[in-house]
This record gives C-alpha cells, structure tokens and sequence, in this order.
C-alpha cells in the first residue's frame, strides 16, 4: 500500500483585483473586489462548519493597487493588502483552521509577516520562460522575480508549495528547466513542500460571477458546464506522456517533495499517480476557485478508484509533517496544530505532543536492570520507547536479545493455524479498525455454518493444530451464537485447539452474566484459550480516543483475570505506532507485566504495529505506518519491559513483513506467530504482507537467522524440529 494524500481545504477568495494580466486566467478581475470583514467572518464560519482543517487564502496580486480597494482597506483599518490577509488568518486560526496563504510576488518583510500566521505558504514558478505571450502586462511573472521570491521564502523557512503550470505555451525543455530550476532552490533551503504540476484547461472568464458558485453548480452536475472552451492560439496541447516525463523529473530532480496533481484538471490523475505523484492537493469544500467550472471528484470517489491499485487516500495538513517544528513554524500556529491536529505531527522517537521529558539519563541503568529481569519504573521505560540515540537504541537489542537467549533460547517456534473470521458486522466503531463493517455495508459477510465447516476442515487438511477465531461483534449474536460456533467447529474436528473471542467479544457476549459462568460455557462448547486482543493500550486515555465504544482497561483485566482463573491461558497484545505516547505504553507494560505476576496464565507478548491505510485512524489523522526501525526498537524495548515474566515475544509478519519479522529475531523475538492461512483484520486495513505463510516459510526465516526452528502447538508444546541445515 502507498500512501496518497490531500488536504480538507476551504478556498477564501479575499480578493479577485490584480494587478496582473495573465490571459489563462479567469479568476483575476481589475474592478474592485474585496469582501469586507463580517463578510470574510461568515465565509470562515461556513468553513469550520464543513470541517475544513486548511483555509486557502487565494487573491490577485496587490490588489490595493486599486484606488477603491485601498481605500476599502483604509476603511477597515488596514494600511495595506498584507494586514488584512494576516487579519483574515488570525481568525482562521482562531476558530482553528491552519492558513496557507497564495497571494502572488511578496516582499520578504510581506512574507515575514504572514510567517507570523500562516502554516505554509505558496506562489507559482509557472515557468521559466521570460517572454510567454501569456504573461504579457504581468511584470511578476518574470521567472527571475517569482524565484527571488521562492527563495525569500526559504531564507525566512517558511514550508513552502510552489509548481510550474503546463501548456501555456513552453516549450517541453522550459518545463524541465522549470523543474532544474526548483531542484537548486531545494538544494538550498530545503523549504518546497510540495510541486504542483498543474495542466492549463481554458475556461471562460468569470468577471462578475462568483466561482464558489459556479463550482458549487458544476459539483452537483458533477462536470463542467457547457461546451469545452476552446484551445486559445497561445497554449501547447499537452499528453498523457508529456505530464508523465514531469512527474518522473520531479522525482528525481526534487527527492522527498511531494508533487500535486489536481485530479479535477484531467482525468489523468490515476496513471500520474502510478507513474509517482504522490498528492492529490487540496479539495476544497466550496471548490476550485481557479477553474470552478470543474468540479474535484469526490474523496470517496477517489478513494475507489485508488485502494484497488494498491493507494491509499489520506488526508495531510496544508504543512507538511517534516515541517511541524517551532524551526519552521511560529508557536500560535504550532499550538493549533498541537491543540487540534495532534495526530499529524509525525513520531521523531519521543514526547511527540505531551511534552514528557524523556530522562536519557536513565537509559544505561534500565538497560542493565531489565537485562537482569528487574521492572522498570515508568520514567525508565518511557526513555526507552522515546529513544531516538542509535547506540543506546544497539544497546537494547543486545540486552533483549541476551533476555530471550535466556529464557527461550535459540529456538524460533511458530504453530501452524488458521485465521477465521466469522463475521466482519460490527457494532463498536474503533476508529483503527479497517475490518468491522456496519450491518448494509457492501463489504458486510457472514459466513454461513456450511463455510464456516469447509473452511475448519481445509485447516485440518493444511495440518493445523490451532483455530484462531475473533469477528466483529455482531448486533444479533448471543452466547448461544458464540458457542455453537466452538460446536460446530469441534465436531468437524475434534483435535483442533480453539484459540477464540477477545476481551471485547466476552464482554459482549457475557451481557448480565458472571464471568466464570461464562467462561465454564464457552470451555465446555470447546474454547481452550483466549486471544489478548482488545488490548490495544491499555490506557483509558488513548482508548477514549481511538475506540471510545470498546471495554475499558479494567473490563479487560478483569475478563483476562477470570480466564486466567478458569484455567484458560491467553496471549496478550500490544497495538502501537499511531497516537500513542512513549509515556502511554510504559503504563500498558506496567498493567500487563502486573497481570503476569498475579496470575501467571500469559502464553506470549504480541507487538502488533498499526496499519493506517484503511482506517478512519490512518485516514483522517494523518498517522503513517511506522519505520522498520522504529518498529523494532519497540520490539526490543517490550522484551526488556517484560523481563522474566513472559519467556515467549512474538513478531507478527502480518504486520511488519516476513523480512523485518526475520530481522526482529535479532531484537528479543523468539516466536513467529501462525501461518493464519488467512488474515483478515490486518488485510483490510491494508496490510500488504499476505495473508497465509506455508511453515516452509517460516522454518526458512529462522534458518536464515542462523538458528533451529520448531514447529508448537498453542500451549507451547514442540511438535517438531527444524534444525539449521550443514552447509554441503
Ligand atoms: S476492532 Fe473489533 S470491535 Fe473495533 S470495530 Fe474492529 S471489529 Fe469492531
């Protein structure tokens, strides 16, 4: 899965007066034109209302250049264009939308000072040619005074947007220059967030008419209105292949910059973003101001168009996530970001929005205490899940890899199983979740018993010992459903260990009952232990955030507590790399390794890392998939949290891939989970690392580890043994 991204934004046309004359534009009016403030307050009313997260501040350029507009802004206490824009964006900001600001050629004292209130900012390069007929009477357009200003930008590290416009008469080699031209500016300042390559389509002038309107129109018509205008004699007819080459230059030209495509401009868009375009821009909510007249698809639209090949759709602020520190941006605006918009602000190893300190100092000495199994305190292990130093980071692989020599030794074991999923309907919500669906959802299923049997009869046939079944939960479900599912299963194969039902299914389904009544149930219908799923973090705080509709952490504890004690084992999980704190998963290792210690019935630990791409989490919070790297620092720090309580750390290849899950082998693991045969929670959240494994699969992970493999059943019995093979 690849991430595409766009931005929620709201288009406040300020003003349309300019001072330019550029002939592909239809936006630019020369009669007065500026929306006075109560006008401007309602607009951003209207705007928080639609949930926009960015306001775009598109205007002419110097508007006051107009004697009726300057006088207007005298009128509303302004001595120039700068200070009302900076106006506008304060109340944006106010009301808690992050201002982007397109406002044409600025001095670096006007850029200053729209630094003070805005996220990021833009201008256009458009070009380098110097003499285009399209730029006739718009002395700005030079190329030598648009970079001035892009590279003003930089000097004042403003997370700048900027891109060339194609087809308005260049010559391809220009547009190429265009983008070398960029590429040293990078190289520079290394402020271009994002490179627009923006196609022309001729429109109509609009002087007079409001675009929000005629965007609004053609959205519902879902096309542009009227005929296509005509190719005016100035502009180059351009191609498919023609935006392909750009896209593949400004790769390469500008590494790590995003590059926008606008999807409503062609319908090109899908194969730019095959061909590597990795932004989709902003999709206003009142429209393109610039081309209204053609309508932005629709996010879902988009988003249907995208998952098949592999993209997934999601959201991103107006800045770009490397840019959200106080080196680029001013405090109010980081304090809206951190206020409102907490879940975008990327992981750089520590205390990303509760500025905890993360005591490095105590690094070494909890290393050294956990290598001997002693528990950490929570500052301690909070510094290590916040650790960003690389040795530090080498010295917790070796300590956890010294824990699990010790007490799993070399062995890496794995069981052989099968995933089943009965049902996907589910009632609560968990906003990490790509897998529950509601009821009428076209993605809904329900298996039915005859499934459900040829499915545990094919486990059989595969050779598992192991069954592993967790649904969503289901509205028409009772015990008696839960139950007969176990029946039927143990009547199709009466040897297979049923491994069912997470915390939040037993809470479901026990309703009014005690537990131990309903744990003697589901033993007798066949359970024979307990997935410790439903964990997520156990800290109420992340879960009132992420699944606010599911068990809270003492519900959980207690369910565990009362299989431990009807002589059910169970694994326990931890889902981490979305929102959480380092601070957050040093309590849930607090309430797990406490849990261990009182009951002792924990069969393994199971880091499970968060997969974004099909969930509202992943979709709409920004929240990306956590590097290799960092997943296994995590990994390593679980093993020193969990000292001698747990011998067995699990890698799930589900979620990191078998390669890294290999890898982890070197950072305290010591168990490669199941072959699943399949796996739908992770797949529908986007999970690109398969759904089945054959055990061959996994012996050869461990041999390639240099160390033995065994095949176990649940309960941690070894059923066979792969030793390393001698080399010939
Ligand atoms: S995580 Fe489980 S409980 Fe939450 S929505 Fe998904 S299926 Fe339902």
């Amino acid at each position: 899965m690849r991430r595409v991204t766009f931005s929620r934004n709201y288009t406040l046309s300020l003003s349309r007066t300019c001072r330019c004359y550029c002939k592909y534009c239809a936006f630019a009016t020369h009669r007065a034109h500026l929306y006075a403030p109560a006008e401007v307050e309602r607009i951003l009313d209207d705007a928080s209302r639609r949930g926009a997260k960015e306001l775009l501040v598109l205007t002419g350029e110097k508007p006051e250049v107009h004697p009726e507009v300057a006088a207007r802004l005298r009128d509303y206490g302004h001595e120039d264009f700068t200070s009302y824009v900076a106006w506008a964006c304060e109340r944006a900001l106010e009301r808690g939308m992050l201002p982007h600001t397109n406002v044409g050629v600025c001095t670096p004292e006007e850029l200053a000072r729209l630094r003070e209130v805005t996220a990021s900012q833009g201008l256009m390069l458009e070009s380098v040619n110097p003499d285009l007929v399209v730029h006739q009477g718009s002395p700005t357009k030079h190329p030598e005074a648009r970079l001035e200003a892009i590279r003003a930008a930089g000097e004042l590290r403003i997370p700048f947007t900027t891109g060339i416009l194609v087809g308005i008469g260049e010559a391809p080699e220009e547009r190429l220059a265009a983008l070398e031209a960029l590429g040293e500016v990078q190289r520079e300042y290394g402020h271009l967030q994002e490179v627009i390559l923006q196609n022309f389509v001729p429109h109509p002038r609009y002087y007079g008419a409001e675009p929000a309107e005629i965007a609004d129109e053609a959205q519902r018509a879902e096309r542009p209105p009227g005929e296509p205008a005509r190719l005016p004699a100035w502009a180059t007819p351009i191609t498919l292949d023609d935006m392909r080459l750009l896209v593949r230059e400004c790769a390469r030209l500008l590494p790590g910059v995003g590059i926008q495509i606008p999807p409503n401009l062609s319908d090109w868009w899908l194969p730019l973003v095959e061909e590597g375009a990795t932004d989709l821009g902003g999709l206003s909510a009142n429209g393109d101001h610039i081309s209204p007249e053609h309508p932005f698809p629709s996010v879902h639209r988009m988003r249907k168009r995208l998952a098949p090949r592999g993209y997934a759709l999601t959201e991103r602020l107006c800045v770009y996530p490397q840019y959200m520190d106080p080196g680029w941006l001013e405090q109010g605006v980081l304090d809206v970001i951190k206020l409102k918009y907490w879940s975008f602000i990327p992981r750089r190893g520590s205390g990303r929005r509760e500025e905890r300190p993360i005591r490095r100092d105590l690094v070494a000495g909890a290393i050294a205490k956990a290598r001997e199994g002693g528990e950490l305190s929570p500052v301690e292990l909070t510094a290590l899940f916040g650790e960003t130093r690389p040795e530090a980071i080498e010295d917790m692989r070796q300590a956890a890899d010294e824990l699990r020599a010790e007490l799993a030794g070399e062995l890496v074991t794995f069981v052989v199983n099968r995933n089943i999923n009965v049902s996907n309907v589910c009632i609560v919500g968990c906003a990490f979740c790509g897998f529950g669906q509601g009821r009428r959802s076209p993605d809904a299923y329900e298996h039915s018993e005859e499934e459900f049997r040829r499915r545990v009869r094919e486990a059989v046939e595969f050779g598992a010992t192991e069954i592993c079944m967790q649904s969503g939960i289901h509205p028409d479900w009772t015990i008696v459903d839960y139950e007969r599912w176990l029946r039927v299963a143990k009547d199709e194969a009466p040897e297979i260990h049923l491994h069912a039902y997470s915390p939040m299914e037993i809470d479901y389904l026990a309703g009014e009952l005690p537990l131990r009544e309903v744990f003697e149930r589901l033993k007798a219908a066949g359970l024979g232990s307990v997935p410790g799923t439903a964990a997520e973090v156990l800290h109420d705080g992340v879960r009132q955030r992420i699944s606010p509709n599911k068990l809270p952490v003492a519900r959980w504890v207690e369910i565990i507590e009362a299989a431990h004690a009807a002589g059910l084992r169970s694994t326990v999980t931890v889902m981490f790399g979305h929102i959480e704190e380092p601070w957050e998963l040093a309590e849930h290792m607090r309430v797990v390794r406490g849990l261990q210690e009182r009951t002792g019935g924990f069969t393994e630990f199971v880091p499970l890392s968060f997969i974004p791409f099909h969930t509202l989490l992943g979709r709409t919070h920004g929240i990306e998939e956590i590097s290799r790297e960092e997943n296994l620092k995590h990994t390593a720090a679980f093993r020193l949290a969990l000292g001698r309580t747990i011998p067995s750390l699990q890698a799930s290849w589900v979620k990191m891939g078998l390669d890294a899950a290999t890898e982890a082998l070197g950072w305290g693991v010591n168990d490669l989970g199941g072959t699943l045969m399949e796996e739908s929670i992770s797949r529908m959240a986007g999970s690109y690392h398969g759904v089945k494994l054959d055990p061959e699969d996994l012996i050869g992970a461990a041999h390639a580890a240099g160390r033995p493999a065994a095949e176990r059943d649940t309960l941690y019995a070894i059923r066979r043994r792969y030793e390393v093979p001698v080399a010939a």
